[in-house]
């Protein structure tokens, strides 16, 4: 069980939840050089301790406590969360290329600003 971050932070990525991790489990940080790049941060499924603590930092409701508790609308953002590694190229790709992908499937939510967005996850 690992948290996971979902599209509301796609054009929010404020790193709120960055600075509340106790294991420094979120990535890209805004120090490493994907940040400017990322469409989106991931939680490293692996190193997430599941503590919590991000959830109530985001201000836009983009985190689910696991992969399970994930919208379906939501589910190839759970890979992307998976395979992102900080300072690895192909991997980045990897997940940006899930990413845009999920963007291109749900112009629906891309639509909507991304603090209403979580509140369309379940329909
Ligand atoms: S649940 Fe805790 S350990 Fe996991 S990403 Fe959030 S703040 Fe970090
Ligand atoms: S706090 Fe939420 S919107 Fe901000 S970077 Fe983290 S997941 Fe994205």
């Amino acid at each position: 069980m690992a948290f996971v971050i979902t599209d509301p932070c796609i054009g929010t990525k404020d790193a709120a939840c960055v600075d509340v991790c106790p294991v420094d489990c979120i990535h890209p940080r805004k120090d490493e050089p994907e940040f400017a790049q990322a469409t989106m941060l991931y939680i490293h499924p692996d190193e997430c301790i599941d503590c919590g603590a991000c959830v109530p930092a985001c201000p836009v409701a983009a985190i689910y406590d696991s992969p399970e508790s994930t919208p379906a609308s939501q589910k190839a953002l759970i890979e992307a969360n998976s395979v992102f590694r900080a300072g690895d190229a192909d991997a980045f790709a990897t997940a940006e290329a899930l990413v845009q992908s999920h963007v291109a499937a749900h112009a629906e939510l891309m639509g909507v600003a991304p603090a209403e967005r979580a509140a369309d996850h379940a329909k």
